[in-house]
């Protein structure tokens, strides 16, 4: 069955709506209620059905919306191509402090680089990132988080 046999699956359409009612038939970026509306899987992995991700993977946008997330996602995607391995870790890093910000959950540290692009995104030390983590098992917790966000 191909992707696009997929989205014909009553599964499929049935997520769809249930995506469509929660966001409330809005694009979640713009607002907009009047153009076609997409949904957006936020990641894709392989060997899952469209319709069996967890809610948070998807969102309502518009078309407009939803071309321009996927252009900026592809050109992410060459621009990440192109630096080493400490540099993605250091956005791994990043990103991972922006989801603590919009989703209150703790951050796994793997390395001094995700500590780096954790502290870059808060605007402190390193250092004082990995501290931290290494007190708490490899974890920068959401309280940490909090603590330098409302100190440093
Ligand atoms: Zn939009």
């Amino acid at each position: 069955m191909t992707y696009s046999d997929k989205l014909k699956d009553p599964r499929w359409q049935k997520k769809r709506l249930e995506i469509l009612e929660r966001d409330e038939w809005e694009c979640t970026n713009c607002g907009d209620g009047k153009s076609t509306l997409h949904i957006h899987h936020q990641y894709y992995e392989k060997a899952t059905d469209p319709w069996d991700y967890p809610d948070y993977c998807y969102t309502t946008l518009c078309e407009i919306c939803h071309k321009e997330i996927a252009d900026n996602k592809s050109y992410l995607d060459n621009l990440i191509a192109r630096v080493g391995y400490a540099e993605i870790a250091r956005i791994k890093g990043y990103v991972k402090a922006l989801l603590m910000e919009d989703q209150l959950v703790d951050a796994k540290v793997g390395s001094i680089e995700e500590a780096t692009g954790i502290s870059d995104a808060l605007g402190t030390n390193p250092r004082l990132v990995e501290i931290m983590a290494s007190a708490n098992g490899g974890v920068f917790r959401q309280s940490d988080y909090s603590y330098i966000v409302r100190n440093c």
